[in-house]
């Protein structure tokens, strides 16, 4: 095994930089470059203790002065002997210290290395190993709890858990095809249906999980629909907290679709404000009337806006029946200053119906609880496990395929070694899933989505 080296920290200016050497030769390359003020040398120190002391070039000038951290195998991050260079964060320093490491005899880290050699070193789970990067782009509380659950192992004991009653399933039905004289129960059909039943609920369940994770992560494809003049624009500028789209009393001002990212408390919505629905002349209006109408094809959530100062038209019966089964929240603006809108008629079509005023900002927050409670209210809880990415949901969604498969199998009456066959793939792709048994591609691939030094 080689000795690597990276800069651990962002590649920005900062009050510190830390360069990390990890390998069987870290303390002799931390020796090579690290004049210990106190004279002791690197390789008598204990893990766990820092010594103040120099970074000399290789002329022997002092580069600058330093913290070194040590940290003995296998009690590191990477499970390897690891030394931590602390120097003051200059994008040029730093660099200038990690190219001395080289010189000393380690080599560049690629992309997650320390956390691959973690893994190799069996110190975490392959999804454990995923949830470092989880951690580092969390950018609220829900989140980090899901990241947090993960890298303390929650999918990997769910998972795990599923895989242990599998291999037990097997080893039954190898039992019973290997010694069928012996005293040994039979494996009933019915009693496998009914096992491979429950994993297959199981495993469902894990799977739905995803969702959830992936609203966390890309926020919420949310599109902004209504007639002209409702006050669309003016609802998408309240959320984004400044002047996103143009507001006028012109009808028809709105023709592009307009996109912005906002967050609300957990959520973040990925909003396109549209052109107002009307029957119009205009053609360049007409085609951003289409793609309104597109956009609400591929929206996940329907911010559908009315006008609190006139009855329904026409034009919003149209947009509530296109709407159909969407996820949808009926707004209904400029409550500030008018009432004629049919509250009655708008609560038989949506489960959610919010006067408001985006002029005023009266009722935002009952948007935004009404937006939780659609979203987050049955969230899976983080510590049950939640999957985390592509990877992991693949894996389950092939898992539950041979699963059916040999739900469908045992029905049919087949033979038990052809049920034998579908559920060590089920079992197989379960562990890759945790890294148990990840071929050198999937954990290539898993890496390869890290930044280098972490
Ligand atoms: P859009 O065509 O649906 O995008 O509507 P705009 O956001 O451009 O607004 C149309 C007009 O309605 C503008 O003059 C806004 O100032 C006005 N407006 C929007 N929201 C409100 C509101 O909540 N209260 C009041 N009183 N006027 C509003
Ligand atoms: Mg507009």
């Amino acid at each position: 095994m080689s000795t690597i080296a990276a800069i651990s920290t962002p590649n920005a200016v900062g009050g510190i930089a830390v360069i990390r050497i990890s390998g069987p030769d870290a303390l002799t390359v931390a020796e090579r470059v690290f004049t210990p003020a106190n004279g002791k040398p690197v390789s008598a120190m204990a893990g766990y203790t820092c010594a103040y002391g120099t970074v000399r070039d290789q002329a022997g000038n002092p580069l600058d002065d330093v913290v070194l951290t040590v940290f003995r195998a296998p009690h590191s991050y990477t499970g390897e002997d690891t030394a931590e260079l602390s120097c003051h964060g200059g994008l040029f320093l730093s660099r200038q210290v990690l190219r001395l490491c080289f010189a000393a005899g380690a080599e560049p880290a690629g992309p997650g290395e320390f956390t691959k050699r973690a893994f190799l070193a069996g110190k975490l789970s392959l999804t454990q190993a995923e949830s470092v990067m989880d951690l580092i782009s969390a950018r609220g509380d829900a989140e980090l709890r899901c990241a947090r659950s993960l890298r303390e192992g929650a999918v990997f004991r769910r998972i795990h858990a599923c895989t242990d009653r599998l291999v037990e399933l097997l080893s039954d039905l190898a039992a019973w095809a290997d010694y069928p004289e012996e005293d040994i129960p039979s494996v009933e059909p019915e009693n496998l249906c009914a096992s491979l039943t429950g994993l297959h609920a199981e495993l469902s369940a894990v799977a739905a999980t995803y969702d959830y994770g992936r609203i966390l992560r890309e926020g919420i494809n949310t599109v902004i629909v209504g007639r002209p003049n409702v006050g669309k624009s003016t609802l998408m500028n309240r959320l984004s907290g400044f002047e996103r789209s143009i507001v006028t009393d012109v009808a028809g001002t709105t023709r592009d679709v307009v996109e912005e990212s906002v967050r609300l408390g957990d959520l973040t919505l990925r909003l396109s404000d549209t052109a107002g629905l009307r029957d119009t002349a205009d053609r360049v209006e007409q085609i951003g009337v289409e793609i309104a109408y597109r956009r609400l094809e591929d929206a996940e959530l329907v911010l559908a806006v009315f006008d609190s100062t006139s009855p329904l038209q026409p034009q919003d019966q149209e947009l509530i029946n296109r709407i159909g089964n969407r996820r949808a929240v009926a707004v209904c603006n400029k409550s500030d200053v008018g009432a004629l809108l049919d509250m009655q008629e708008l609560d038989r079509h949506f489960d959610y119906v919010i006067p408001l005023s985006a002029k005023t900002g009266e009722g935002m927050d009952k948007l935004s609880a009404a937006l939780h409670a659609l979203f987050l209210a049955d969230a899976p809880d983080p510590q049950a496990g939640v999957l985390s990415n592509e990877r992991q949901k693949h894996c389950v969604m092939a898992a539950l395929e041979q699963l059916s498969a040999a739900i469908s199998a045992v029905r049919a009456g087949e033979s038990l070694d052809c049920v034998t066959v579908l559920l060590e793939d089920g079992a197989n792709v379960l562990l890759e899933l945790t890294g148990e048994r990840a071929t050198e591609a999937v954990v290539e691939q898993v890496f390869a989505r890290f930044c280098v030094g972490k």
